[in-house]
């Protein structure tokens, strides 16, 4: 069945060449136990590799089951040596870090058995030796004796034809010797035995035919076999057709682990190094993903603070920017220093540039009812959007009592000014100076009333709102007349905020801030009060509706009650009145960035809209809307629009029939003011007269005096020193204005004396009878002619009445359901602005949008640097793992040479080294996740207390996780590449060779 066919091998080295065989010819039978006999260095070894297919002839051939192997292939070997070959080398070549049943399995591994007929074949190879109790011992417990036994026990597990014994007792003592022989004895019945050996006693003994060899010749041969002799058997061809051998991946990853388990403590640092480069990169995603969600946090909350907001009017402040700029750099007319000699001054036209720029600056005004109307209309502004909020400019007016019972309107701006007789601008300048304060809050802490955002689909509340806060005591407002009281996460109310809303007084105010202003010390302990969550829900509150302030007079005009205090109680104790009341107490919660309403009461949108509709529904403003020719406050038509320029005719016939629509009374008293005022002629002529009569000292005597009265000082000799500097001419200047006073005093006292004695009638008929020139008249009408025009506008009048059209809002906030879509709302903004005409485009700038991108831009690139820098230190530590890698085939040389010749493909043995790579790269990845996971905390807590922000946090993602274990086990694979290479190359002669 094998037949040897002059087969000559030859080691080629760099000088010489060895003739290990020359020209070997011999047949074996089927069953035999064939002794190969002859001194060291004759061939036999290399014999013996050459039929197991170890090692490859160079001349000559080896016909297997009547098949040539001059055309075998790589895998026909591995095939051939899996099924029809087991090996005994007098080493015993067992792999050290398998147990003993895992190293006789192996050769069944490769031939794809199963795992449980593995298990029983071992077993039953094992019992068939003699070891079937020692199935988990490590080779390296047992002797050497029984180590030989588990060497034929796995050369017999595959049941192959033809078993391979090198000097199988040549470790051995005799007594083994024999345990072994009497084994390999009984074998032989059915199955080839060649072995080489030394001991010629024991050949003979056991063997039934011996070969001997000299220097790679055959020299005797005692029982040879004649093709003849045998029943040719049928061919066996089918076996060598089995399965191709092969080992699953699950095996080479077993035999891996198995080999890492026997060496932990180097595995452990080698994973650990490589881990390095891992923990790096992790802890920058770690940091940089922490950051990144604490900013996407800020976002969300600041979205609500800040939504884009389109203006129904805003000021180009770009414009203004860039002009500003272009002061300075104006270099438009060339090289003025070269044009002007430097030795006078000259000027620079930076106050005309300057007005020129403020001039420039337009207010663009937004069409927002034509935007509005489209917004509504969109449905891909839907998606974006998570709230569409619209304000209009409609006022509160919000009534309390203070603790006195007296009547305030609710609004710190009116409440302060009125403190003090301030002016608004000054309060104006107050509120200005405590927005900066609280820089990032959206709302003036002037402002105490607010309207809440409402939910995007009815709910009163929107929940971006509700989840910044916590309930301390009722619930939020669900209907109109609801409102929650905000309160800071201390339960504080800013003195401002209790004043405004009727729990301080007016007293108590001024005190504090009087003792504030004078730089006085005071006890703000004495002003600490404190309210019970009940005795702040019990407060009242009213709206006095615009419209309802206005009561009509029997005249047809109508006159504002709220501006005295019997017409306010009147009103607010009246039946107008809408209550408004608290149900509920807010404080924010621990979680939330940024709260929208640190201080004051939030109201719903629905008062706002039941304001407006109130308002708007109101006979006062229907009337209004009814007629927008007529002023229906004072009941005069709106002017026309151009300043109408009367002749003194046309003034004389207005005036005169002025006079006839009067009573006498009226006649009277009027006919009294214009005859008590000097004409200015008369002033003229009668100042100047007084000016010749008079001298300069006696003038100056009494202009010191009247002097000395108006300025309020007593130091005459100052005055008289101011006059005495001044010429004639600038003196008779000064004096004609106070003789003209005088004049005019003197005239009215005696006018008035004298038609004090004349009767009501009487000074009537002088009206009708005095026969006033024309220019009289006109003058008369300049002077004396009521209004014939409302002094306001069909705008204002609504506007001071409460109407608000609801389709044009003041200002329209987008708020964006994500960061993201906000870049959609402006594409969408931008889509509109191009369809729409010039008029009815949308301008807006969001800041907010603006700063935070740059922020994450930032981040990211700071992110990205530093994974770089430690990429660097993930390459450096694949390259040691390839390294380390490179050692563990060194030192597995044995176990590849055992490995191939129980029938393992080259490809067989880079898995098994490439498994061992991944394995360490898994663990690196494992070991660098771990130790990123346990310096989170300490960096957390570091973070934590640094920035004093609860929520800010490095956080490993899971996807970054999984994909950094995935970049190590890739990067120590390609490290371990060149090593497994190697290892598969191995020659496996030379690698059983080597210790
Ligand atoms: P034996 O097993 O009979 O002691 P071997 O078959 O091992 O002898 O060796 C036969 C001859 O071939 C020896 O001279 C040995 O030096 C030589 N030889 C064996 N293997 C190699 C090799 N890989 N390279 C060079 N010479 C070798
Ligand atoms: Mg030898």
């Amino acid at each position: 069945m094998l037949t040897l066919k002059n087969i000559v091998k030859n080691y080629v080295s760099a000088d010489t060449t060895v003739a290990a065989l020359a020209g070997v010819s011999m047949d074996f039978r089927e069953h035999e136990f064939v002794s190969i006999l002859g001194p060291s260095g004759c061939g036999k070894t290399t014999l013996l590799n050459i039929i197991g297919g170890l090692d490859h002839y160079t001349e000559g051939d080896l016909v297997i089951s009547g098949r040539s192997t001059k055309e075998f292939t790589d895998s026909d070997w591995d095939a051939y040596r899996n099924h029809s070959i087991g090996f005994v080398f007098q080493s015993y070549n067992l792999i050290p870090h398998q147990s003993v049943l895992s190293n006789v399995e192996l050769a069944l591994t490769l031939s794809g058995v199963s795992k449980s007929e593995r298990r029983r074949r071992a077993k039953e190879a094992l019992e068939r030796v003699g070891l079937g109790d020692q199935l988990h011992k490590r080779p390296n417990q047992m002797s050497g004796g029984q180590m030989q036994r588990v060497a034929i026990a796995r050369a017999l597990v595959n049941d192959p034809e033809i078993l391979l014994a090198d000097e199988p007792t040549g470790a051995l003592d005799s007594e083994t010797s024999v345990q072994v022989m009497d084994i390999l004895k009984e074998i032989s019945h059915d199955k080839l035995i060649i072995m080489v050996t030394h001991n010629p006693e024991l050949a003979d003994k056991y063997s039934s035919r011996i070969i001997r060899l000299l220097d790679g010749k055959v020299i005797s041969d005692s029982n040879p076999y004649i093709a003849s002799e045998e029943k040719k058997a049928p061919p066996k061809t089918e076996k060598h057709n089995k399965k191709k051998p092969s080992m699953s991946f699950f095996t080479a990853l077993s035999l891996s682990m198995n080999n890492l388990m026997t060496k932990r403590g180097r595995t452990l640092l080698t994973s650990f190094a490589g881990s390095i480069g891992i923990i790096g990169i992790a802890l920058i995603l770690s940091v940089s993903t922490g950051v990144q969600l604490y900013i996407d946090r800020v976002q969300e909350d600041t979205l609500t603070s800040y939504p884009i907001q389109l203006q129904a009017e805003t000021v180009d402040m770009t414009a203004l920017m860039a002009s500003l700029m272009d002061i300075d750099t104006d270099e438009g007319e060339g090289d003025k220093e070269a044009e002007l000699e430097r030795d006078r001054i000259y000027t620079s036209p930076v106050f005309y540039d300057l007005m020129n720029t403020v001039n420039a600056v337009e207010t663009e005004k937004n069409n927002l009812k034509a935007f509005r109307a489209y917004l509504e209309s969109n449905e891909e502004f839907a998606e974006v959007l998570s709230a569409v909020k619209y304000s209009y400019a409609t006022d509160l007016n919000i009534y309390t009592k203070d603790p006195d019972g007296k009547i305030i309107h609710s609004d710190a701006q009116k409440l302060v000014q009125s403190l003090y007789g301030m002016s608004s601008d000054m309060v104006a300048g107050m509120n200005a100076g405590m927005a900066e304060m609280e820089s990032m809050s959206s709302f003036a802490t002037m402002q105490i009333w607010h309207e809440l955002l409402e939910g995007t689909d009815g709910e009163p509340i929107s929940e971006i709102v509700k989840s910044q806060y916590d309930i301390i005591h009722g619930k939020w407002p669900e209907a109109y007349n609801e409102a929650i009281l905000f309160v800071s996460d201390r339960n504080e109310l800013s003195d401002l905020t209790l004043f405004t809303l009727g729990f301080k007084g007016a007293e108590e105010m001024k005190t504090i801030s009087d003792a504030a202003m004078n730089k006085e010390h005071i006890d703000t302990e004495a002003f600490a009060a404190s309210w019970s969550y009940e005795e702040i829900c019990a407060k009242e509150f009213k709206i006095i509706l615009n419209s309802d302030r206005y009561q009509k007079n029997t005249n047809g005009t109508y006159a504002d009650l709220s501006t005295n205090e019997t017409g306010l109680s009147f009103l607010y104790d009246g039946e107008n009145g809408i209550d408004i009341k608290i149900v509920g107490i807010a404080r924010p919660n621990k979680d939330a960035v940024n709260s929208m309403i640190s201080s004051g009461v939030g109201y719903t949108a629905e008062l706002t809209r039941y304001i407006i509709d109130a308002n708007n529904s109101s006979d006062i403003i229907k009337a209004q809307l009814a007629d927008p020719s007529m002023d229906v406050l004072c009941a005069l038509p709106f002017p026309s629009g151009e300043d109408e320029l009367y002749t003194n005719a046309q003034k004389a016939e207005m005036i005169k029939g002025y006079f006839a629509s009067l009573t006498q009374a009226e006649k009277a008293a009027l006919y009294t003011r214009i005859a008590s005022t000097p004409d200015a002629l008369y002033l003229e002529t009668a100042a100047s007269d007084y000016l010749a009569t008079t001298d300069r000292a006696t003038l100056q005597a009494s202009m010191i005096t009247a002097y000395a009265q108006q300025m309020g000082t007593d130091d005459t000799a100052a005055i008289e020193a101011y006059f005495a500097k001044m010429d004639d001419i600038a003196f008779a200047e000064v004096a004609r204005d106070l003789v003209k006073q005088q004049i005019t005093a003197q005239y009215t006292a005696q006018v008035q004396a004298s038609l004090g004695t004349l009767s009501t009638d009487a000074l009537a008929a002088m009206l009708d009878t005095t026969p006033y020139t024309e220019e009289q008249y006109a003058e008369m009408f300049d002077l004396y002619m009521p209004a014939t025009v409302s002094d306001s506008t069909y705008e204002d009048v609504l506007a001071t009445l409460g109407y608000v059209d609801p389709e044009s809002p003041s200002a329209i906030m987008l708020y964006a359901s994500s960061f993201e879509n906000k870049d959609k709302i402006a594409d969408l903004i931008s889509t509109y602005n191009d369809a729409a005409n010039e008029d009815d485009e949308i301008q807006y700038t969001d800041y907010v949008a603006l700063m935070m991108s740059s922020i994450t831009t930032v981040i990211n690139a700071i992110s990205y640097v530093l994974i770089a820098f430690v990429a660097i230190s993930l390459v450096v530590s694949s390259i040691m793992i390839g390294i380390i890698t490179y050692i563990s085939v060194l030192e597995r040389t044995k176990e590849i040479g055992i490995l191939r010749a129980i029938g393992a493909s080259k490809k067989d043995i880079s898995r098994v080294f490439n498994a061992e790579t991944l394995i360490v790269g898994f663990s690196a990845g494992v070991i660098g996740i771990g130790v990123t996971l346990l310096l989170t905390i300490p960096i957390n807590y570091i973070l934590r207390t640094l920035t004093g922000i609860a929520i800010l946090g490095a956080e490993l993602p899971v996807g970054g996780a999984i994909v950094l274990v995935i970049i190590s086990m890739v990067l120590t694979f390609i490290a371990g590449l060149i090593p497994s290479g190697v290892a598969a190359k191995k020659d496996p002669v030379e690698a059983l060779r080597t210790e």
